[in-house]
């Protein structure tokens, strides 16, 4: 290793370690001023394979004007290590409140809305924001789902049960995200009492390469309905996957051959246009 290397090297680093901390600073401050539009979320499409309610995942977006969009795992990763989780779980929760209570009004009784929950916001405080933020229109509760991953139940699977059953005292679902691509799925599912599982994308993509997967889809349904949970597969791109998804009895879709991530106005006219025909 050369000197020149490692101070190239060393130069990348403290490049990055600059950046990481000038998104943190207007993190923060986005956080503070809700009139900044840069950070912002848009609603993918959830389609049922024989129900016309219709869902859609939240997810969010940051325009940088400076680096360009940033990668959402970033934008949580720093989140959290920053002691900023709650602040951002609370400020999303707003967002999918002024939602639900634009034109959308017009449709909820047939629309849920999934969240998907980072580390630090799955406690004891999440209730009570949710309570304040959906305080004037406390039966909207009933249509959240929240979206969680195993690797948040692992360490203590006691304290993971309560939560989860506080917030269904509030109305709120509950869904396990990412299935199947942890080391602890089973245990998970034996011990926890989920609304719905999410197949992992990886899986619906390696359906058409291998028979294998093909089998484990298969299983993972079975499983799930004799267990009374709901399947529902991400990433669905064909109608080759879609087709052989519906046939081993996935309940729901969400992916690119449906629609793209969507602004709330084009998430509202995807709902009318499906809930008419
Ligand atoms: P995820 O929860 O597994 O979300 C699904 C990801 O798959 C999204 O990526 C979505 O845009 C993408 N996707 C959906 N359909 C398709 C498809 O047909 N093909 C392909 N190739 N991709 C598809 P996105 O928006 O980049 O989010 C990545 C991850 O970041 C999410 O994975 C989630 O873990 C996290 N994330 C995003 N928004 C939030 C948020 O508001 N809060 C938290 N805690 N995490 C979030
Ligand atoms: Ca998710
Ligand atoms: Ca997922
Ligand atoms: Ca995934």
């Amino acid at each position: 290793v050369t000197q020149d290397s490692v101070d190239i090297f060393k130069a990348e680093y403290e490049q990055e370690a600059k950046q990481r901390r000038q998104l943190r600073d207007e993190l923060k401050a986005h956080l503070d001023d809700p009139y900044q539009d840069a950070l912002y979320v848009l609603f993918q499409p959830m389609v049922a394979a024989t129900s016309t309610r219709l869902g859609c995942e939240c997810l969010i977006r940051w325009d940088h004007a400076e680096f360009g969009p940033i990668n959402p795992a970033l934008i949580i990763n720093i989140a959290e290590e920053s002691g900023l989780g709650r602040a951002l779980g609370a400020w999303l929760l707003r967002q999918v409140y002024l939602a639900l209570n634009t034109e959308w009004q017009t449709i909820n009784e047939r629309i849920d809305i999934a969240i998907n929950l980072s580390d630090s916001f799955f406690n004891e405080s999440l209730i009570a924001d949710v309570i304040t933020v959906f305080s004037d229109h406390p039966e909207q509760r009933k249509q959240l789902i929240f979206e969680v991953t195993e690797t948040m139940t692992i360490e203590d699977m006691g304290r993971f049960n309560l939560l989860m059953n506080q917030l269904r005292d509030v109305g709120i679902r509950i869904a396990l995200d990412d299935f199947g691509t942890g080391w602890s799925s089973m245990s998970v599912l034996s011990h926890l009492n989920f609304d719905k599982v999410k197949i992992d994308r990886s899986f619906v993509t390696g359906m058409a390469h291998t028979s294998r997967q093909h089998v484990l889809v298969d299983t993972i349904c079975y499983m799930a309905h004799q267990l009374g949970i709901r399947v529902v597969a991400e990433g669905v791109e064909t109608q080759e996957q879609l087709t052989s998804l519906k046939q081993m009895g996935v309940d729901e879709f969400q992916g690119y051959f449906f629609a793209k991530p969507l602004s709330a106005l084009d998430f509202y006219a995807f709902c009318i246009d499906h809930l008419n025909h």
